[in-house]
């Protein structure tokens, strides 16, 4: 079952780091919204997060935004970063993942995806051989499809939490 488990999981989007990216051979981010960079449906990006986005850059980390969310959603958001995006993703299905790194001229293995959920963000990107890091989700979702999605992940999140005891024991 590695295929849905990601290469790093953090708290959240602003412990992302350059440094960390290095480590992990990493010199582009596929950005996810919802959850990610903002609560759900929300058009304030999450605190810190743009200025997060700029000290990347900065760095000669390249991004942009992929979300399965409609382009009204998406554009007014992404543009808030000055960053181009993809919307209406069809994550987790690879296509849409390789367009991303072909736009950002960057070879797949050099791409992490960064998204809050297992089954489209870490999936994503393993099915194609990108590398990726999992997130907190910022806000509980309340609808049921969404309750069953964190349940499924469940399992998976406490193995990664357990392997992150082991080796702080060690
Ligand atoms: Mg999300």
């Amino acid at each position: 079952m590695r295929i849905v488990y990601p290469t790093v999981s953090l708290q959240n989007i602003l412990a992302v780091t350059p440094e960390l990216l290095r480590e992990i051979g990493v010199t582009a981010l596929i950005l996810d919204v919802d959850n990610t960079l903002s609560l759900h449906g929300s058009q304030s990006p999450a605190e810190g997060t743009v200025e997060w986005s700029w000290n990347m850059r900065q760095n000669g980390i390249k991004m942009m935004i992929l979300s399965n969310n409609t382009r009204d959603r998406v554009r007014p958001f992404a543009a808030q970063y000055g960053l181009d995006f993809l919307s209406r993703g069809c994550k987790p299905l690879p296509f849409v993942y390789r367009s991303a790194a072909r736009k950002m001229h960057v070879e797949r293995k050099s791409v992490a995806v960064v998204g809050d959920q297992i089954f489209t963000d870490v999936l994503g990107a393993n099915l194609c051989g990108m590398k990726s890091i999992l997130l907190e989700p910022i806000q509980k979702e309340g609808s049921f499809s969404f309750r069953l999605r964190r349940k499924m992940e469940r399992g998976i999140r406490n193995r990664l939490q357990q392997d992150k005891v082991d080796r702080e024991r060690k």
